[in-house]
């Protein structure tokens, strides 16, 4: 068993520190773990570190447990679900809302374990596997958002006992060791202090209820290999990259699922690039429309829109129709679509039109 870093030092402050100290240095080290956006092998564990750190010390009642006690003054009053429930009331308040999307589901999940901020918090439960699903989207699909309807391998009911676990027709009974809750609180005093610790049921491995006759096809799990219809939204203005849908990974008995991992690969387009929520089109005139100016149709993700190149007009310049690009993620806002003058000069003329062009150069040598 590994021994437990003191909480100060994994937030990296001083023993006398604030409570706002303590907030803001969570928040930069949580940012920084945070495994949606961290890739290093051991973000997830630094990650679960400092939110319980933070969550021992935010609270000005197991701090003051964990100043005269230390981690076995916490340890032994608290379950780890009970460390963090208690601090929940504040996550929202050090991350703002534009973190919810990152830490939705914070404390979901419920069952044998809970999750935060992604991650499980089992009561040594087996979490299942996270299952990942690739798919490309088009441009226009980033402009609108788009359903995906999926198959998953998964967990059904099982078909003999309806879920239950036992043989049609047999019975269950309540556990005589938990009463039915699935749990088992045990209190130890010491000193002054009772410390009460809360372990699933070993009896019943936490269901409640002892099966006296499990059902022969699913052996007493309720459930049975099949598939399960997933539906979500891409939301408009994503960016290609990987998604985490929590807990709709595979499940397992134990109530901790596994994450869905949507890797998302957003296709080229023939016509526009993207940069963010801009769009940069090519839009390729003559010389003489440059110089003569031109009413020009330009197409857009959604159709087209009409511009006017004025006389004169030299390469490259750049023509912006505003709110013509991608929305902006998370937000009704939308880019610019940016459209670039390629000027082209003939690479091959006739004798005719090289008389013409110079003549043109005469005259103008005279102005
Ligand atoms: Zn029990
Ligand atoms: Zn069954």
């Amino acid at each position: 068993m590994s021994t437990k870093r003191d909480y100060y030092e994994v937030l990296g402050v001083q023993k006398n520190a604030t409570a706002d100290e303590i907030k803001s240095q969570y928040r930069k080290l949580a940012l920084k773990f945070h495994p949606d956006r961290n890739k290093s092998h051991d973000a997830a564990e630094h990650f679960k570190e400092v939110s319980e750190a933070y969550a021992v010390l935010s609270d000005t009642e197991k701090r003051k447990l964990y100043d005269s006690y230390g981690h076995s003054g916490v340890d032994g009053r608290y379950s780890t679900e009970d460390i963090f429930q208690g601090s929940k009331v504040n996550f929202e308040d050090i991350f703002g809302s534009g973190f919810e999307s990152i830490f939705e589901n914070l404390f979901g999940g419920g069952g044998r374990g809970f999750r935060f901020g992604g991650f499980d918090f089992g009561f040594g439960g087996e979490r299942g596997a996270d299952l990942v699903y690739d798919t490309e989207i088009t441009l226009e699909d980033v402009l609108r958002g788009k359903q995906e309807e999926i198959d998953l391998p998964g967990e059904i009911e099982c078909g003999d006992c309806k879920g239950t676990g036992a043989t049609p027709g047999t019975s269950m009974r309540t556990c005589s060791v938990c009463n039915g809750y699935g749990q088992v609180r045990t209190s130890r005093s010491s000193g002054f202090s009772t410390f009460v610790t809360v372990q699933p049921c070993n009896t019943c491995k936490g269901h409640g209820k002892i099966i006296e006759r499990p059902c022969s096809k699913c052996k007493g799990s309720g459930k049975q290999k099949g598939t399960r219809h997933f539906s979500f939204e891409i939301p408009s203005g994503i960016e290609s990259g990987e998604y985490r849908i929590k807990g709709q990974g595979e499940s397992k008995s134990s109530g901790i699922s596994g994450d869905l991992i949507v890797r998302i690969q957003v296709k080229p387009h023939g016509k526009f690039k993207r940069d963010g929520a801009d769009l940069f089109y090519d839009e390729n005139i003559s010389m003489i429309d440059a110089t003569l100016g031109k009413k020009l149709v330009v197409p857009t993700l959604e159709g087209t829109e009409k511009i006017d190149v004025e006389a004169g007009s030299q390469p490259n310049t750049i023509i912006k129709l505003r709110g013509k690009g991608l929305p902006h993620q998370g937000s009704r806002s939308r880019g610019d679509q940016y459209v670039r003058l390629v000027v082209n000069i003939p690479k091959k003329i006739d004798k005719h039109q090289r008389k013409l062009l110079e003549e043109l150069q005469d005259r103008l040598k005279e102005e």
